[in-house]
């Protein structure tokens, strides 16, 4: 068989997948008696399957990336001439989208200077790590090398990603881990740890990090890696007072704060960056899905110009960053961004997503009102998500297998919603939504309508 000649009847798709695709973030065994679902078409919220069912897709790509919605021709016509002209050059030379894109991002990031390209959330967090620990061996003699993160947090599938994990069971199994990772308490109001009542939660959240930073020593830590908002987690917002606090801790100790905005970034909260709704300023921003909502493989690791200054050492050898990305040099990642940028700007989609995003909050808290099993609703923009609990007052969680049949059955409805992936043991509890910036109201009634359906066939 030549592979023109390969047989497009559907049947034999689903059949060659079975046999040889390896799917992401499944159990293969069910694969054995039900066929895998295979996606053939977009448009706008909506994607078709090999079989010719249509679903809105509320969970943009299942990971939250299509930021501008399937189907927009600007963006793959820009693509295919930029790489009829220039498809790849890589290592030191530049290329004209990858300038272009470079400036109009740096633009929308005040305070930032430097934008690394690379090619995923992973990957653009490996270089922000590597960045840190030469950073401290270059300025710090070697000891300003500690990495803390955040319980529930995630930042890639990396080992060195994963050692950066707060979510267990997406690590169990991959160790040993790479040293030097250090883990700080959540900021979960809705699920405050004990004993912290007094302070005001958000400050007392951020005080733990001050705690954790005294017992390793200010010295050996060099930086915090935080998303803006937890995401696979449990769309964790975070509280009153956080990040004032955490920034003022970082200035204290000397401490990079880098912000993964691998979810947050490009508009799904209503603001480029998930950070900005904060009033915080970062040292390290790393971003992916949404740079070009799917249509290339790009990633960004961007710094201000006082990291990017901490390289520039040419009587040193050692002194630049000395890394590279392969597909870093590839045109299409860039090209793909300025047109996703282009879009967002043009279409007012921040605005859109703050708009919208406010309504599908309300339409979530209205169903906490017909459904005592939803106990609690978070979110920004159009980003949120709903924790599902047997009992309001002792906040015990649903048990996984629920949260998938309610899951199944929005599916079976013609709505994909998504849900807090085993991240954290016996709290795969929280439903997802994502859904494209150009969602409108109508979308989100069919979405909660979906939801609250599956909740009464599921849960009674
Ligand atoms: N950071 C966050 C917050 C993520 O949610 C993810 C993926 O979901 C990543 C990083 C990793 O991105 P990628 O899968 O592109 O490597």
């Amino acid at each position: 068989m030549t592979l023109h000649s390969m047989n497009n009847d559907p049947s034999a798709i689903v059949e060659a997948d079975r046999a040889h695709v390896w799917h992401h973030l499944i159990q293969h065994k069910p694969f054995e008696t039900v066929d895998p679902r295979i996606i053939v078409e977009g448009r706008g919220l909506r994607v078709w399957d090999i079989k010719g069912k249509e679903h809105l897709d509320a969970v943009s790509g299942a990971v939250w990336t299509v930021n501008v919605g399937y189907g927009r021709k600007r963006i793959a016509d820009a693509v295919a001439a930029q790489l009829t002209k220039m498809c790849f050059f890589a290592g030191a030379s530049g290329t004209i989208p990858g300038a272009q894109f470079a400036e109009a991002l740096i633009d929308k990031m005040p305070g930032m200077s430097r934008v690394y390209y690379a090619n995923s959330g992973s990957e653009a967090n490996e270089k922000a790590f590597k960045m840190v620990r030469q950073i401290a061996h270059k300025h710090h003699g070697g000891k300003k090398h500690k990495i803390l993160y955040r319980e529930r947090d995630y930042h890639g599938t990396t080992i060195a990603n994963l050692s950066a994990g707060g979510q267990a069971e997406r690590n169990a199994h991959y160790g040993p881990f790479v040293p030097g990772f250090v883990a700080v308490p959540h900021c979960l109001e809705y699920r405050a740890q004990d004993g912290w009542s007094g302070e005001a939660y958000g400050e007392r959240a951020a005080n733990a990090i001050e705690e954790v930073i005294l017992r390793e020593g200010p010295d050996t830590v060099g930086a915090l890696c935080l998303e803006p908002i937890t995401a696979g987690g449990g769309i964790i917002t975070p509280p009153r007072g956080y990040w004032e606090r955490v920034q003022e801790i970082c200035a204290k100790y000397d401490i990079l704060l880098h912000i993964d905005e691998v979810v947050c970034g490009l508009g799904r909260t209503g603001a480029w960056f998930g950070y900005q709704q904060y009033g915080v300023k970062p040292d390290i921003v790393t971003m992916a899905k949404g740079v070009a909502s799917g249509y290339a493989a790009i990633s960004c690791c961007v710094t201000t110009e006082k990291v990017f200054s901490m390289f520039k050492d040419d009587s040193d050898h050692l002194g630049y960053f000395r890394d590279i990305s392969t597909f870093g040099g590839c045109t299409a990642g860039p090209t793909a961004a300025i047109e996703n940028m282009a879009i967002i700007e043009e279409e007012n989609l921040l605005e859109n997503s703050t708009r919208v995003g406010a309504y599908l909050k309300d339409s979530l808290n209205a169903l906490m009102d017909r459904h005592p099993v939803i106990g609690d609703v978070r979110g920004l923009g159009l980003f949120a998500g709903a924790e599902l609990v047997t009992d309001r007052d002792t906040k015990d969680p649903v048990n996984e297998k629920q949260v998938g049949a309610i899951v199944a059955d929005c599916m079976a409805q013609g709505v994909i919603i998504g849900a807090t992936n085993r991240s954290v043991p016996g709290f795969n509890n929280t439903l997802l939504f994502a859904p494209a910036l150009i969602a409108t109201r109508d979308d989100i009634d069919q979405i909660c309508n979906a939801v609250s359906g599956a909740i009464t066939r599921v849960l009674g």
